[in-house]
């Protein structure tokens, strides 16, 4: 089946020509895909009938390209993927980014950066998480170059390296705290650090970088910004610079050109989050993706307001069902927990009530989630439940089956969202997050018990990095494993699936 037939699928049901309801008219179901995934799971395909991400590569690679424009000559670019890429799916992002000319990538977490190697990618790539001594041999078999916060951590590298006998030097970036509190080295360390480093065999000082809160307090950033710069001269003036110095991340490399340095960490930038300095300065980045809910169902508001918490639709609203909600990493827009938002919101209703809403206009819309559907738009007024968002759809002539885009600020956890990549306006790829339940079995036995620590990777994968098996074996649980999750033993066909638990703890309770 092709992605093309799969997405029609899951449309409005009149076929191509109808389209979905995207902003631009041009939407999935009007492409003509002949892709063919190998192996297509019917899961994928029931995820698919009721929402998908549409992650454009060209807009990321359009991104980049509008960043680099904007570097002094010379800079690197280091581009950011953790948060699995800003929520567009680390993989793609990280592929698109590489052959758009990225230098370098930037992940959060070792699992992230293995991720992104196991999937065939070999850029550099930077881990800001610094290693620890059970985890060390990942950095220097998979070639991830390191963030170091202390002197131990770089000893430890150094005598792993010599162990393993790797080839090239590990590149190391020492990591300076200027405030931020999330770690690193005092400012007073670096320089015995480097110096000491020349001799250690395996390690290499590649860089010295830093972190500021430049998004929310930038002038403290800019103070922070000087007293690092002081430290870069004074490290320059004793001959022990590191090659790379970089400090700026997307707001800092706009509000302070000369923070560039030799290398920009960036992140929201590239993912179409542009601070408003940003436009100002000439540098225009897009939203690369958009969320496509389909409409499970529309019906009139009766006399009892819908809703769990109700109070945003009087009878004879109409309501629209959609299938997405707190479990696809959707949340309300703000929460009203301080006493200083319920008075706007209870303010807002006392002024709906005494038919001042026109009066009001658009800019007291509240803040949130906007939905979209042709080229209307209103504020998504409602709720979200576990598996489900109401909400009313009044200036929206909806049906049944037909495709509405969310409009939310960040799509930071499509957990259970597939998202389809276009290219040239077409599919090229699908990533479908699945979790994949591991059953744990000690050596020589047959199967474990039920009950053992399914899933629980970690701490085996610390145990015995790369494979180097120490008794404790991880298996697929079900026979079929999934595509791209690697090889299952052949024993694995044979071990006893899992009982069907419930979907989701929660589900009865708030769903
Ligand atoms: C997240 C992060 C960045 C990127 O920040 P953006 O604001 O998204 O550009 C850069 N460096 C480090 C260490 C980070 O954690």
């Amino acid at each position: 089946m092709t992605v093309e037939h799969h997405l029609q699928a899951s449309g409005d049901g009149q076929g191509p020509a109808a389209g979905p309801a995207g902003s631009d008219g041009k939407g999935i179901a009007s492409l003509s895909a002949t892709d063919t995934l190998a192996t297509w799971p019917d899961e994928l395909a029931a995820t698919l009938a009721r929402a998908r991400i549409e992650v454009d590569l060209d807009v990321l690679a359009a991104n980049l390209a509008a960043v680099r424009r904007f570097l002094r000559p010379g800079t690197r670019l280091l581009a950011v993927v953790k948060g699995d890429g800003y929520g567009v799916g680390a993989e793609m992002a990280a592929r698109t980014f590489a052959a758009a000319g990225a230098d370098a990538l930037g992940t959060a977490t070792l699992e992230s950066a293995l991720r992104l190697r196991r999937s065939g990618i070999t850029a550099p790539i930077l881990v800001f998480q610094p290693p620890e001594p059970p985890l060390l041999d990942f950095w220097l078999r998979e070639g991830l170059q390191a963030t170091v916060h202390d002197a131990a951590t770089l000893h430890a590298l150094s005598q792993r390296a010599v162990a393993l006998g790797v080839g090239r030097p590990l590149a190391v970036h020492l990591e300076v705290d200027m405030g931020l509190g999330r770690g690193g080295l005092a400012p007073g360390q670096v320089a015995p650090l480097v110096a000491g480093a020349a001799s250690l065999p395996g390690v290499r000082i590649e860089g010295l970088y830093t972190h500021l809160p430049t998004a929310a307090r930038p002038r403290l950033a800019l103070r922070l910004l000087d007293r690092f710069l002081r430290l870069v001269r004074d490290l320059e003036e004793r001959g022990l610079r590191p090659p790379l110095v970089h400090c700026a991340e997307s707001h800092l490399l706009v509000l302070a050109p000369y923070a560039q340095l030799d290398m920009v960490r960036v992140g929201n930038l590239l993912y179409g989050y542009a601070p408003r300095a940003a436009r100002r300065a000439g540098l225009a980045v897009r939203p690369p993706s958009r969320l496509v809910v389909r409409v499970w169902a529309v019906h009139r508001a009766g006399d009892m307001t819908p809703g769990y918490r109700g109070g945003w639709a009087r009878p004879g609203t109409p309501v629209a069902v959609l299938p997405v909600g707190l479990a696809d990493g959707l949340r309300p827009a703000r929460e009203a927990r301080h006493w200083g938002d319920r008075m706007v919101i209870l303010g807002r209703r006392l002024l709906g009530a005494l038919g001042a809403r026109q009066v009001l206009g658009a800019s007291t819309a509240p803040p949130g989630p906007r939905v979209r559907a042709g080229h209307r738009e209103v504020p998504l007024r409602g709720e979200f439940m576990m598996n489900h968002c109401l909400f009313d759809a009044t200036g929206l002539p909806l049906a049944p089956g037909q495709e509405v885009e969310l409009l939310v600020s960040r799509l930071t956890a499509p957990a259970h969202l597939p998202v389809v990549y276009l290219r040239g306006g077409r599919p090229v790829a699908v990533a479908w997050p699945q979790r994949q339940v591991l059953e744990c079995v000690a050596a020589g036995t047959a199967t474990a018990g039920p009950g053992g620590m399914a899933g629980g990777d970690a701490p085996a994968a610390a145990e015995a990095p790369a494979g180097a098996g120490d008794g404790q074996e991880l298996r697929p649980v079900t026979g079929a494993a999934s595509p791209g999750a690697g090889a299952a033993s052949p024993e694995a066909a044979l071990a006893p699936p899992v009982a069907g638990g419930p979907a989701h703890p929660d589900e009865e309770t708030m769903g």
